[in-house]
């Protein structure tokens, strides 16, 4: 079959929650993906912030076939090896103490709202605790993480949320602070807010936030789904300022590929929290994920990846900035690290087909901003290709 007889299957087959781009992927080398026509494509979305290690790495290919060959699955009842090993790694990178593995970023949200919710309650023995997160936040699509998503359109149509939330702004303190009531039992948000809209958090805001959560016993909740595992030039993106969470998410570039996330608390906050039988998952942290987040952890220390992005982010931005400057349609480029964001002054999807058509893969991030997450192994040489089609394609397209 061809790609047009495949996607006519799909759309017959799937149930329709995306409007897909129109080409069937088939196999990546390096920061290049294929078709199944063999149409090959420079990728600047690495699956939206997950392969960050390119596509075909031996050693990480090598440990899940090793893997397999062992065991997959065993279950949470049991110890395994390659979990016990990505925690200690995990606990390592992140500074944080406890570990709990999911299977996605929705999840590990899921963990943190039940984490939170249960610290209060051994405090007080209530059950109505609330917990501000961020307008234009993105926390996932289960119910839990969908009730603390500053998007209203996609929470309207699934009312009833799970209660208790309140939404603030973003880098305005004085808005969480009127929001905070002796019910508050956390506060959550991105430390750069991705599908929002790549916007950074600042440094005074964390530090206030930081200081409100000590002072009244708060729990502050980062979600590093996004922004973390070495994006942004850091670990976590909250290392950069140095305000570090009570808690943590973890999720999309954590297993390069393998479906895993995690949640993380300090030993402070696990000491009065989630208990035996208050939480649980078939999958989270089985044999095969855990086998990834170890590679990938060990990779990202072998290879230096930290180091590479804090060298070739700055391009990036410098490359972007150039574009900004010279077409009026670009309003700014914003984000931090290898997580930015080009704001048009008008819908970018045309552009982004062009750029498909062109043989580049980018993704927006709301209708008019272009999203670059690409995998974090990028060169000066895949800056330079992506800005080269990309301009091409802003004149064509506007
Ligand atoms: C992608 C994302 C999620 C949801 O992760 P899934 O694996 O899709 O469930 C949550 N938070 C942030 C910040 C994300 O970017």
């Amino acid at each position: 079959m061809n790609n047009r007889e495949y996607i006519e299957e799909a759309e017959r087959d799937l149930l329709h929650t995306y409007n897909r781009y129109q080409i069937v992927l088939d196999r990546g080398e390096g920061v290049y993906l294929y078709d199944i026509e063999g149409k090959k494509y420079l990728d600047f979305v690495s699956g939206i912030a997950v392969f960050a290690l390119g596509y075909g790495n031996k050693e990480y290919n090598d440990a899940l076939k090793g893997q397999i060959d062992k065991v997959i699955h065993t279950s949470n009842y049991y110890y395994n090896v390659p979990a016990i090993e990505a925690a200690r790694k995990l606990k390592k990178v992140s500074g944080m103490d406890r570990v709990f593995f999911t299977n996605s970023g929705a999840e590990a949200v899921e963990g943190a709202i039940k984490a939170a919710r249960k610290y209060a309650y051994l405090k007080d023995g209530c059950q109505d605790h609330e917990i501000i997160a961020m307008e234009h936040s993105f926390h996932g699509r289960t119910m839990g993480a969908l009730s603390v998503t500053g998007n209203p359109k996609y929470r309207e149509p699934f009312e009833p949320m799970i209660g208790h939330i309140k939404f603030a702004r973003l880098n305005d303190f004085e808005s969480v602070l009127s929001q905070v009531t002796e019910k508050t039992c956390a506060i959550l948000l991105e430390p750069v807010q991705g599908e929002g809209g790549l916007f950074p958090a600042g440094e005074d805001f964390l530090k206030k936030l930081r200081q409100l959560c000590d002072e009244r016993d708060i729990l502050l909740m980062f979600d590093e789904i996004q922004c973390g595992m070495g994006r942004t030039g850091y670990m976590y993106a909250w290392q950069r300022f140095g305000v570090k969470p009570d808690i943590m998410t973890t999720a999309k570039a954590l297993g390069c590929g393998v479906p895993v996330g995690a949640f993380l608390m300090t030993e402070k906050t696990a000491a009065h929290s989630l208990a035996a039988g208050d939480h649980g998952t078939t999958y989270g942290g089985n044999p095969l994920a855990a086998a990834a987040v170890e590679k990938v952890l060990d990779l990202f220390e072998k290879d230096h990846i930290i180091e590479h992005v804090r060298e070739i982010a700055p391009y990036l931005e410098e490359r972007l900035d150039e574009l900004a400057g010279r077409y009026d349609c670009i309003l700014e480029r914003r984000g931090a690290g290898l997580m930015q964001g080009l704001v048009f002054d008008r819908p970018v999807n045309g552009v982004i087909n062009k750029a498909l058509e062109m043989g580049l893969i980018l993704i927006n991030a709301g209708a008019d901003i272009i999203r670059f997450v690409p995998p974090l192994v990028i060169t000066r040489e895949h800056v330079d290709e992506m800005t080269s089609i990309l301009e091409d394609c802003i004149r064509s397209s506007i």
